[in-house]
């Protein structure tokens, strides 16, 4: 019989695990354990929704066996069992999300010095080689006649023959590795060992786990004494009581899931293992949300919000969805109806009696009691991070960091349809705070006279700090949030107001500021003065801006782009032309207005060249007009032109 080699990615998971210096190698329990578990929960399901007779939930049982001389420890289930096929593809290779990340070599030596990549990966099953030298899983697929044998000893490969086995299920034998000087492996061949890594990593699993435990009892006492405790022999002397021992076969695990427990009996590491182990995850949760309920629906749910996205969060790979159970049996492993997209972070489990275990992922949609769920859950959460934000600051700006932005598309879905939901869990970074403020916060320090609530958007927090629109708010003391994401133009845009108070872009054509009858009288004179070459700027950039104006809101810089009164904002134009088909669609551009300081020596300088060299403005004002796309971060239509006209300015300045 053939040796298969395992594929590439799964080989170097296995060094890594036969190698491994990761200190809790007793998790290797707890994976197999949970396996065994999800197989029994497989069969279970079908056995009640093909309505299969003769089987009952009690007859469904984990056992552990220890075997000291041989150094061997078997786990066996009476699970859903693998064919050939699912012993070749489920333990040839590592769990998918583990083989991308393994896929180079970089990676691999990347996640090697990180010892806390296991169960990072779900490498569940892997993580026997932990403290194996050796692993044989027999296994028998229900509805299959013939079992099979896969074995493996170590990194080099493993094979697969015909088994013999009776019952259907799989039984998984460890040859554990010899002692070292730094490693106890055989302390994994102590019945009392197993039984307190069950109660603490797996006593909520809701099967029995069984084990043959050595007990010991007093014994009978022998003819001729009268066996009753404590009595004198002839000496005077005590009878030392005499004990024999015995075996026992203990259900090691208390089964009730921890759901179901009274929350003020659960210690927050118990619900960190839950999860880590649940949602193979190496990090505690961020937020463990436990809620139950009773009434027109009942249920119970334990839910997580994740300290970190996980690498996939943000692409279309990723699924969310709880885990759904009705009355303890397993329905459905990511029931998505269960979570609005602005929460598809959350991680958990509910369980509610009210729910058909017959239910279709299509029926789902339209189950009445699924929706009332749904919508105390999203309640809840939302409520929880409302309490979270207010509680530990510090913890929310950690979960905002992680999905902050995944709120921010929750505004804009739906035309803001979740607004009410969501406004008050957004931070925005402050350019007077400093820092990440609310929406609240914000209005509560708005100035008397201040209409509205501003805000900048650009790539960075850096970038849009340094933008020209912003100076002058600034300089009045205003407040304006940045908005570094792409997606918080048109989220902003959707709340369209908090507290009456509207959102107005730095770039908007009127920032609706109050001007003293002086400022006024002396903006209108300027006006006047410089009429004649605005005109003739115009004139030169018709096509490329709707309008050229002198402007209110810069301090130092000589020009800037803003929006017209159109809808389209230049921010908006930037990102639709990055959506595909941007190009096809005839792409939407933006009224440009630029705007230019009247306090600025330019304005001067052009004012003199216009009555000495009229014909000059065209290159000048072309310039300025690129210089104002650039720092907007729009491309210049032709760079090569713009390049020599700074040269020529350069040649005449420079002498
Ligand atoms: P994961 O559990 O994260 O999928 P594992 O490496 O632990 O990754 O297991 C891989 C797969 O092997 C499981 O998804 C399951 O299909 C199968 N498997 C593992 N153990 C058992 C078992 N005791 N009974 C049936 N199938 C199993």
């Amino acid at each position: 019989m053939a040796k298969k080699q395992f594929k590439a990615e799964s080989k170097r998971l296995l060094d890594l695990m036969i190698h491994s210096i990761y200190t809790h190698k007793e998790i290797f329990l707890r994976e197999l354990i949970s396996n065994a578990s999800d197989a029994i929960d497989k069969l279970y399901y079908r056995i009640l929704t093909e309505k299969i007779t003769g089987v009952s939930k009690k007859d469904f049982f984990i056992k552990i066996a220890v075997d000291k001389d041989a150094r061997t420890i078997t786990i066996t289930d009476n699970g859903i069992g693998m064919t050939k096929k699912d012993l070749e593809e489920n333990l040839g290779t590592i769990a998918k999300s583990g083989s991308l990340l393994f896929k180079n070599e970089e990676a691999t030596e990347k996640a090697a010095n990180k010892i806390d990549i296991i169960g990072q990966f779900g490498v569940g099953f892997y993580s026997a080689f932990m403290v194996s030298e050796g692993i044989r899983v027999i296994s028998k697929a229900y509805g299959e006649e013939q079992a099979w044998e896969w074995v493996s000893v170590g990194a080099d490969g493993y094979s697969i023959k015909e088994g013999v086995k009776e019952g259907v299920g799989t039984e998984i034998t460890l040859t554990i590795k010899e002692d070292t000087d730094d490693e106890k492996y055989g302390e994994f061949l102590s019945p009392w060992q197993i039984k307190s890594l069950v109660k603490r990593y797996s006593d909520y699993i809701r099967y029995p786990i069984k084990m043959d435990m050595e007990k010991s009892r007093k014994v009978e006492a022998p003819e001729g004494a009268d066996g009753a405790a404590g009595t004198n022999d002839a000496d005077g002397q005590a009878a030392a009581p005499k004990y024999e021992t015995y075996i026992e076969e203990e259900t090691l695990n208390s089964m009730v899931p921890l759901w179901k427990r009274a929350k003020s009996k659960i210690t927050e590491e118990e619900y960190a293992d839950f999860y880590k182990d649940k949602f193979a995850d190496f990090e505690d949760p961020l937020k463990v949300i436990h809620t139950g309920v009773e009434g027109v629906v009942s249920y119970d749910a334990l839910l997580f919000i994740p300290a970190r996205a996980p690498y996939n969060y943000y692409s279309k790979d990723f699924e969310k969805g709880l885990q759904l159970y009705s009355s303890g049996v397993m329905i459905m492993d990511k029931a998505a109806d269960l979570l609005p997209d602005y929460f598809s972070f959350v991680k958990g489990v509910v369980d509610s009696q009210d729910l058909s275990l017959n239910i279709s992922r299509e029926l789902l949609q339209h189950d009445r009691q699924l929706k009332a769920i749904e919508q105390r859950l999203e309640k809840k959460i939302k409520s929880e991070l409302e309490a979270l934000l207010a509680g530990d600051r510090e913890k929310y700006e950690k979960f905002w960091g992680a999905f902050g932005l995944q709120l921010k598309f929750g505004l804009y879905d739906g035309y803001g349809a979740a607004k009410d939901v969501l406004k008050d869990l957004v931070l925005y970074y402050s350019s007077s705070e400093k820092k990440l403020v609310t929406l609240g916060e914000y209005v509560s320090r708005m100035k008397e006279d201040q209409k509205y609530i501003y805000y900048a958007t650009g790539e960075s927090t850096e970038k849009i700090d340094k933008l020209p629109q912003t100076e002058m708010l600034k300089d009045k003391g205003y407040e304006i949030l940045y908005g570094p994401d792409q997606v918080d133009e048109f989220a902003l845009k959707m709340i369209r107001e908090y507290e009456g108070k509207e959102f107005k872009s730095v770039s908007d054509p009127d920032l609706g500021i109050e001007e003293s009858e002086e400022d006024k009288k002396k903006a209108e004179k300027k006006a006047e003065k410089y009429a004649d070459l605005i005109a003739e700027i115009k004139k030169v950039l018709e096509g490329k801006v709707t309008d050229v104006r002198l402007s209110k809101r810069l301090k130092s810089h000589p020009v800037v782009l803003v929006s017209g009164e159109g809808g389209l904002s230049l921010e908006m134009e930037k990102i639709l032309k990055q959506m595909p088909g941007a190009e096809a669609a005839g792409q939407r551009k933006a009224e440009r207005v630029l705007e230019i300081n009247a306090d600025h020596a330019v304005l001067k300088a052009l004012g003199k060249l216009y009555e000495s060299d009229k014909k000059q403005i065209k290159t000048y004002a072309g310039v300025l007009y690129d210089q104002a796309l650039l720092m907007e971060g729009l491309p210049i239509e032709d760079p090569v032109a713009f390049s020599n006209a700074v040269c020529k300015l350069i040649e005449k300045t420079a002498q």
